[in-house]
């Protein structure tokens, strides 16, 4: 195809490359787009143009007359693909939701009337290994009477395969307790898509096409608003253990309760997060998991053994700009990147394995810190508390409990998350002294380090050097950094 007016990949490669883009399509607003000046393709439905005999037609009405003009003419036939296969949703097993029909010697297959509905599975049911739906071997559930001329009929025994209520469920949890409708349009409405969606990569293919298909479905139906049922996907690796997948019929299941028994839920949770991003496969060790179990007994000790020092300076936030000596900028300095980064992996990055990796090197750096007295002590507080806050979302138990240790009377899940404050977040502030034409016009605190590139670009936008300048054309520029920034102008 080339339809660069109408497909923004054509149109790029237009651009690129010089070629006259011809709109097809104007849009229904009147505005006419001209192909020099279009910024980007359009690809609304429109009005048809620069297309001969289509001129004028909706893009509507112009696809049909299209092909039609093609098949009389000999160039096209009209055919219609799915990559959807077709999909036997019917099961020869118990658990399923019942398919809706009753089997009528008289009438055929009707449908269960709607006041008649839900069909509930029976619960005096019995699997066995039968080769048929254990349904089949329930008399009392399949006779039933027939919905149309009252007479004896059978109910359907098939139940639907798990993939078909899959494909929809997420709608039906945004209106739980509605008991009339599969779901109320407004509840959908206003919480799909959902943001983030995590599934095995054994879903990738089925599921999530099923998922796709059902949402185009009920939206054509008028049903929901939404054509995409899920913004996000983020797809789990999966636990290998000794180079081979753990697996149920491999035989090398870890069994988790064995595991928490011995080292407690937080451990394992911690040491499954940090192995792995979670979309990499997980390789699963125990020398893995006793490293995790020896880093929480660090903060457990880290704050038990100065509990009193730590409940005495909890609050009392000493700002960067009283500090003096630098091991405690730094230290300042670690608590807040560790804020800010640690939240920036979990929301934004989901790189769990990053974040309790910064932990671990808060909690050294806390350890580390010799400085003693007030000042010292309290940074210690704040440090602790910022680390069980981080911590708290994989290791939720005893961020609690030390939370609580500390004399919290709000539980941490429910506290607000820290936040990163800026001015700890400076890496050394340096005075810029800004000469214009020679001379000394202003003094400008900048982050120490900027390349002179940085510092010459934040420097000239400043607006206190911008009134300085007072639109004068700017010749050159000479930084230093760290130190001075000249700014030769005419005239
Ligand atoms: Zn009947």
């Amino acid at each position: 195809m080339g339809v660069p007016a109408g497909d923004q990949r054509d149109f790029e490669f237009c651009r690129k490359y010089g070629i006259p883009v011809v709109p097809v399509v104007q849009p229904k607003d009147g505005t006419v787009l001209d192909g020099d000046t279009m910024t980007e393709a359009f690809t609304e439905h429109g009005i048809v143009a620069n297309s001969g005999r289509f001129d004028g037609m909706t893009t509507e009405e112009a696809i049909p007359a299209m092909i039609e003009w093609g098949e009389e003419n000999g160039y096209c036939k009209r055919t219609v693909t799915f990559r959807l296969r077709d999909w036997l949703i019917s099961r020869q097993r118990y658990w399923g939701t019942p398919i809706p029909f009753v089997h009528c010697p008289q009438c055929g297959d009707v449908p269960v009337p709607e006041d008649q509905l839900p069909v509930r599975l029976p619960e005096d049911v019995t699997v066995k290994e039968v080769g048929h739906s254990p349904l089949l071997d329930l008399p009392d559930w399949l006779a039933t009477t027939c919905p149309r001329c009252g007479g004896p009929a059978k109910r359907e025994a098939d139940t639907m395969d798990t993939f078909f209520c899959s494909s929809w469920y997420f709608d039906r949890y945004c209106s739980p307790g509605d008991a009339e409708r599969p779901f109320e349009r407004a509840d959908v409405d206003y919480w799909m898509p959902v943001d983030q969606y995590i599934g095995g990569i054994e879903h990738a293919c089925l599921h999530l096409i099923y998922a796709r298909f059902f949402t185009k479905f009920l939206a054509d139906i008028g049903l929901i608003r939404v054509r995409e049922p899920f913004t996000n996907l983020l797809t789990q690796g999966m636990v290998i253990k000794d180079g081979a997948k753990m697996s149920k019929s491999l035989g090398n299941v870890v069994d988790p309760t064995e595991i928490v028994n011995r080292f407690g839920a937080d451990t394992v949770r911690l040491f499954i997060l940090f192995a792995a991003p979670p979309q990499n496969d997980l390789d699963w060790s125990e020398k893995g998991v006793e490293g995790s179990s020896r880093f929480l007994g660090r903060v457990w000790r880290c704050v038990e053994e100065n509990l009193a020092t730590l409940k005495a300076h909890r609050g009392r936030i000493v700002p960067m700009g009283e500090l003096d000596e630098d091991a405690l900028r730094d230290f300042k300095r670690k608590i807040h990147t560790t804020i800010r980064d640690v939240t920036c992996d979990i929301e934004t990055e989901k790189q769990f394995n990053t974040a309790i990796a910064r932990l671990m090197e808060l909690t050294n750096s806390l350890t580390a810190l010799k400085e003693t007295g007030e000042t010292a002590d309290s940074l210690r507080a704040e440090a602790v508390e910022a680390l069980l806050h981080c911590l708290s979302p994989f290791c939720p138990h005893i961020a609690e409990e030390l939370w609580e240790m500390l004399g919290h009377q709000e539980v941490i899940s429910t506290a607000p998350w820290p936040e990163a404050d800026p001015a700890a977040l400076v890496r050394d502030v340096a005075t810029i002294v800004v000469q214009v034409n020679g001379k000394v016009r202003a003094r400008l605190e900048r982050p120490a380090g900027l390349s002179r590139e940085e510092l010459e670009r934040s420097v000239v936008s400043d607006p206190a050097v911008q009134e300085k300048l007072a639109g004068k054309a700017v010749l050159k520029v000479i930084a230093v950094p760290d130190r001075l920034v000249n700014i030769v102008v005419k005239g």
